[in-house]
């Protein structure tokens, strides 16, 4: 079975480790600062806190926003629930909005027609690795939390994506870019507002008593993610050259293929295909060819709560199919995954 995802891993992370299992220093410690570090380096912000998921990452990242109950905060409604439930840990209220039909990203006349006096943030998740449109969102001067967790290396307008927002999450789960098994990273350009989340990760050794989590990332996910970072670029490769393979085999199908953009560049953390047919049966069907294909997002957000004003994720949701891209994803996979999905697209 061609799996959806897999992650790419070999020797070097199982050194990288093992050293530190070696050194017996395996919890939060140098290796998360140096972690820290580089990837705040390579995005471009001066300040950054690790922490143990991408989830935490938001919750964390709406405290040191002093976001809580009577508060809005506007995401878009194809997402995974991450967001929903980091907004509810604050008692926040969320406003879920639609999305560009093109790019999958949250729609900034969507956002526009959902802002009140009570919207105090707006979370842009750079959806299967294309950034969002950061320009027309940044007009309504509220503070952008960007969502990299399936777009850490993108660029938006020559800048790397999580350069711009006020605060930008990440995600080291297992199926994303770069994985640390379980993990995440939260950069600004805001001194206070890392130091607020650097404060809230942990509650150990603080002279008063204040609500505050165990968030924190070992030194065993920092040393695993530093060799994953190293080889961000190769993976992002490796992932365009793949993506370019799928456009070419199924650019004559009656399929949408993902959109070429002018501001962007698409990492293809995802390569989704829209199809007007039973997509669980298509599923279905390539599970039988023994590879798996899924819908990118299992369910959008607008229909757990029962709201019915987001037409165009309804649409989407209705015909996107994620078709497997990922660096160990070999040549004869791919080959393989082309032909017999391209019998499966005929037969329709
Ligand atoms: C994976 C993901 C998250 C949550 O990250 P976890 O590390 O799984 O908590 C949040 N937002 C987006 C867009 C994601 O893809």
């Amino acid at each position: 079975m061609i799996p959806h995802s897999r992650p790419s891993l070999d020797k070097k992370e199982v050194e990288a480790v093992a050293q530190v299992i070696e050194s017996a220093h395996i919890a939060q410690g140098s290796m998360v600062k140096k972690f820290e570090q580089v990837l705040g380096r390579y995005i471009g912000c001066p300040y950054a806190a690790a922490v143990s998921s991408g989830t935490a990452a938001l919750h964390l990242s709406l405290l040191a926003l002093d976001i809580g109950s009577s508060d809005e905060v506007i995401i878009p409604s194809y997402v995974c629930t991450a967001l929903l439930n980091a907004i509810h840990y604050v008692g926040a209220n969320p406003v879920v909005v639609d999305i560009d039909e093109r790019t999958f990203n949250i729609h900034p006349e969507s956002v526009a027609s959902k802002i009140s006096t009570r919207t105090r943030a707006i979370v842009v998740p750079h959806m299967f690795g294309c950034p969002a449109d950061l320009e027309a969102l940044s007009q309504f001067n509220l503070p952008i939390i960007e969502d990299c967790a399936q777009a850490i290396g993108a660029q938006y307008r020559e800048r790397p994506v999580g350069s711009w927002g006020t605060l930008a999450i990440f995600s080291f789960y297992a199926t994303k870019m770069i994985t640390t098994g379980e993990g995440g990273m939260v950069l600004s350009h805001s001194k206070e507002l890392i130091n607020r989340i650097k404060c809230l990760r942990e509650y150990d050794n603080k002279n008063n008593f204040g609500l505050r989590f165990n968030y924190k990332m070992t030194d065993m996910q920092a040393a695993m993610g530093q060799v994953q970072l190293q080889k961000l670029p190769e993976f992002i490769q490796k992932r365009q050259l793949l993506a370019l393979k799928y456009y070419q085999a199924f650019k004559d199908f009656n399929v949408k293929l993902p959109a070429e953009l002018q501001n962007g560049n698409h990492i293809f953390y995802r390569y989704v295909v829209r199809i007007q047919a039973d997509l669980d049966n298509i599923i279905n069907l390539c599970e039988s060819k023994q590879f798996q294909c899924r819908r990118p997002v299992f369910k959008p957000l607008h229909h757990y709560l029962k709201q019915k004003d987001c037409p165009v994720t309804d649409l989407v949701y209705r015909e996107a199919l994620s078709i497997p891209i990922y660096p160990s994803l070999t040549q004869d996979q791919q080959d393989y995954i082309i032909e017999n999905l391209g019998e499966i697209l005929r037969q329709l």
